[in-house]
């Protein structure tokens, strides 16, 4: 394989940071920022030092997105640093938090939760946007319960990969700008050994922030923390009647598009909690998450979930349902503008006119990402019908999600022969046989040539995912502490939609072995 690793972690010329440099950079204090809002928000702590943190893997994109040499990484220095081994004592300003938040779980109100294993490191500024850090499995909290504060390799390694690749899908995700191992024994099913993942976001307040706050009728903490999205993330939300029936407008419009995104690669979240949902609208808390292999519109891909209740085809549904929970916890601040005679009834609805934007807005923005994946322009009546019928052949044959929608490409408008790459992935060809003469139809109403559609359409449809079996393989070999494979994956899943002929084996169906791979919550 041509694939050099050196070559990804070349310094960039220029003014990039030094270690001290970049440490010096991480402001913390700044008048706007989350960790101003203080104790009632958040825990100040140290991080728990690691024995001996090596380096498992850098992402030198997100590295440049924060204005850092990704060279740094091959310094001790960091890898202490990520770790949460700081080289001196922390100074006092520059001490980490915790957050608190609440949410539901599986649909059950499960009261305070918490950043139970990650703490802030406060924010770097670069290219005109102000990113926070944060390290998951740095200890334990005042909010990890039962919880060990740690998060073991394998877990860890699947969120760098994943949060790096949604963003190469072009996917709003947070982002993973290292792990950072250490032989700390920790206690799973079976003894494993800790990492920690640097996590990169605007910001990470999740629904469940708002929620705690309206469940302990903290009403003027439940505004600040409002006051602080729009001030930073919604400033459009002031010029509104109801600021904060705008906000809620806005993160469901964000939430609308990201699960429309999500369906349109065939991605499960897995754990939709609302203490999940980023109130920006991004894919967070990479845990039990799959891409679809085979086709089960009904796929579960957290084992732990016995009731389906995140399955894939559930995902908006959810989505929808978290807004509600969201809604709720925003009531005592809705209506401001009203006189108190008559406010409840209209703030109820406000919310519920709000909310109802979902269908308008998800229902299009599926219709368009699927359009697009049939390389499809103008939209005509009758697409939808199009999409579903695909979807549904490639559910009875548990047709690879990824590699029917990328070998259809290959289909040309006037010769059925063209058909095989994607055809030989249902065993009832008759089936698809059907499908494609619709399809055909269709195509011969666009105007797009053959050629001009396959381009389209691989700009859209991903070659390259992150599935289980690869994360899987890429786990096996870093606990054997060889984690060139890692680095593989991230180079090949930084760029999805490109042809890359010689990582093709990244592309192909799961192995046999890989067929009972199970993820569940432990992590
Ligand atoms: P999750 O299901 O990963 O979103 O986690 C739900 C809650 O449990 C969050 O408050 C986490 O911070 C907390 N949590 C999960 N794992 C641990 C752990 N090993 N130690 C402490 N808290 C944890
Ligand atoms: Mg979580």
């Amino acid at each position: 394989m041509s694939f050099s690793p050196s070559n990804a972690l070349q310094a960039e010329p220029g003014d990039a940071l030094s270690m001290d440099e970049v440490t010096a950079a991480i402001d913390i204090d700044r008048p706007d920022a989350f960790v101003q809002l203080g104790t009632r928000f958040l825990t100040r702590l140290p991080a728990a030092p690691v024995p001996d943190p090596y380096l498992v893997a850098v992402s030198a994109d997100a590295a440049r997105q924060l204005g850092i040499d990704p060279a740094l990484a091959h310094e001790p220095a960091f890898a202490e640093f990520f770790a949460g081994n700081p080289t001196r004592d922390w100074p006092a300003q520059k001490l980490p938090y915790a957050t608190v938040y609440s949410g539901h779980q599986f649909g059950v109100w499960a009261g305070q939760l918490g950043d139970g294993r990650a703490i802030g490191l406060g924010e770097i500024e670069s290219g005109g946007r102000r990113f926070e850090l944060q390290l998951k499995g740095a200890g334990r909290t005042p909010y990890s319960r039962m919880g060990d504060g740690r998060a073991v390799l394998r877990s860890s390694i699947r969120e760098f990969l994943c949060s790096e690749a949604m963003h190469h899908l072009g996917i709003p995700t947070t982002r993973a700008l290292t792990v950072i191992g250490s032989d700390l024994p920790v206690r799973r099913e079976s003894i494993e050994t800790s990492a920690i993942v640097t996590r990169v976001s605007e910001s990470f307040v999740r629904f469940g922030h708002f929620e705690h706050f309206y469940s302990n009728d903290r009403v003027d903490d439940l505004k600040a923390l409002a006051d602080h999205v729009i001030d930073r993330f919604y400033p459009q939300c002031c010029e509104a009647d109801d600021p904060y029936l705008a906000l809620l407008g806005e993160v469901m419009n964000r939430t609308a598009d990201l699960m429309a995104d999500w369906q349109a690669v065939g991605f499960c979240h897995g754990v939709m909690n609302t203490d999940n949902m980023s109130i920006l609208g991004l894919t967070i808390d990479y845990g039990p998450f799959g891409f679809i292999d085979g086709f089960n519109a009904h796929h579960v891909c957290n084992h732990s979930d016995t009731q389906g209740r995140y399955a894939y085809s559930r995902q908006p549904q959810v989505g929808y349902w978290n807004l509600f929970c969201l809604a709720q916890a925003l009531v005592p601040l809705f209506g401001q503008q009203y006189p108190e005679e008559g406010r409840a009834e209209r703030v109820i609805e406000d919310a519920q006119r709000v909310l109802e934007g979902f269908k308008t807005r998800f229902a299009p923005a599926l219709e368009a990402r699927f359009r697009a994946k049939l390389g499809l322009t103008d939209p005509r009546e009758g697409d939808e019908k199009l999409a579903n019928a695909l979807l549904e052949v490639m559910h009875a044959n548990r047709a690879d999600f990824t590699l029917t929608f990328r070998n259809l490409a290959k289909m040309s408008k006037a010769d059925a022969s063209s058909d095989a790459p994607v055809r030989d992935l249902f065993v009832d060809r008759a089936a698809f046989d059907t499908w494609a003469a619709d399809y055909r139809k269709r195509l011969a109403d666009d105007s797009r040539s053959d050629e001009e559609r396959a381009a389209a359409m691989n700009r859209v449809n991903p070659k390259y995912v992150l599935r289980n079996h690869l994360a899987e393989q890429a786990i096996r070999q870093a606990k054997e502490k060889d984690f060139s494979e890692v680095e593989r994956l991230l180079h090949v899943l930084s760029r999805p939609f490109d042809e890359q002929p010689e990582f093709h084996a990244y592309a192909g169906l799961p192995p046999d072995w890989a067929s009972d791979l199970e993820v569940s919550c432990s992590s």
